[in-house]
């Protein structure tokens, strides 16, 4: 068989498998395809040399890459997401793809390891990072552990313990609500290093209290 007639075979091979993955990306499921693909080559190259594997997986992403780049949009905004390709993540043998909106800040990612895949908004995260440095006497963190309120603000028995204001990031994407909980926590401090009676309902866990923050806006 003649070069010309293979490169267009593998040509062909290719636009196929392309519009295969775009039918499945339109669908909404590009982190599925990425998972399904990624365990496929791992799965039918076990035995193979490591860095080959790591060769066709990255091949793949670049494909993958371009399809959600041609085919898919933020659904708030309605324009293309930043797809970045993230290899050598800190686990071995792990890669993973993220989708970034410039506009409204939020951000899918997956990878091989994780069982599912990762949301959350930027722009939330960043104000969460902003206002965490212009807190005096208590600490913010937007986290995606799993938290069952959207904000809780907890206050240990002991005062010489800071406060700390945990901003759910699976279910905040808005940077003005992060500071809505940010000065609704400002305010309850206040009046707890003032001895002042709190109205808000807590709960007492372990060595302090829990406010649910996200019930009483
Ligand atoms: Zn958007």
């Amino acid at each position: 068989m003649s070069q010309v007639i293979v490169e267009s075979e593998i040509s062909q091979a290719l636009q196929d498998y392309k519009q295969l993955a775009e039918r499945l990306v339109r669908k909404g499921s590009v982190f599925s395809l990425f998972k399904l693909q990624t365990e496929l080559i791992r799965k039918h190259s076990s035995g193979d040399d490591e860095e080959l594997v790591q060769e066709m997986i990255f091949d793949f992403m670049e494909i993958l890459k371009q399809v959600v780049d041609e085919n898919v949009t933020c659904p708030k905004c309605n324009k293309p997401y930043t797809f970045r390709i993230c290899t050598g993540l800190s686990r071995e043998h792990d890669n993973g793809i993220e989708l970034t909106c410039e506009v409204c800040g939020d951000c899918y990612s997956h990878s091989e390891q994780r069982e599912l895949v990762t949301y959350f908004n930027i722009n939330a995260w960043k104000e969460a990072d902003h206002l965490r440095r212009r807190s005096r006497g208590f600490t913010v963190t937007y986290t995606l552990e799993s938290l069952a309120a959207k904000a809780v603000l907890f206050i240990y028995d002991d005062m010489l313990k800071r406060p700390e204001l945990r901003i759910n990031g699976h279910r905040v994407f808005d940077p003005a609500e992060v500071k809505t909980y940010w000065e609704h926590s400002k305010r309850i401090i206040k009046q707890w290093k003032n001895g002042e009676e709190i109205i808000e309902e807590s709960s007492r866990v372990g060595d302090g209290v829990f406010y649910r923050l996200d019930e009483v806006i």
